[in-house]
């Protein structure tokens, strides 16, 4: 899978630990840096297509990706 679009996100130069936030706050934080990052979509599809459970990646949270992966199964399925 291409990664040459990492290069090119609002995060690249940013602290890599801001986008692994530990609450609710640091969350909101780091999807407010996503907003309008211009490689949001591969960053989100590489983070749903490696099952990455970890940290906000094109400006969705654990929770958020584990919703869109659900909602993909389910629709997958039906
Ligand atoms: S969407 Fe967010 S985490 Fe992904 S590259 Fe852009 S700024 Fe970084």
């Amino acid at each position: 899978m291409d990664t040459n679009w990492m290069a090119r996100g609002n995060c690249a130069t940013r602290p890599p630990d801001t986008f692994f936030p530990s609450d609710g706050v640091g969350v909101e934080i780091a999807k407010r840096i996503c907003e309008g990052c211009p490689v949001q979509e591969p960053c989100l599809e590489y983070a749903l297509h490696h099952r990455i459970d970890h940290g906000v990646w094109g400006g969705c949270s654990e929770r958020q990706r584990r919703r869109i992966l659900r909602a993909r199964r389910l629709a997958t399925a039906a």
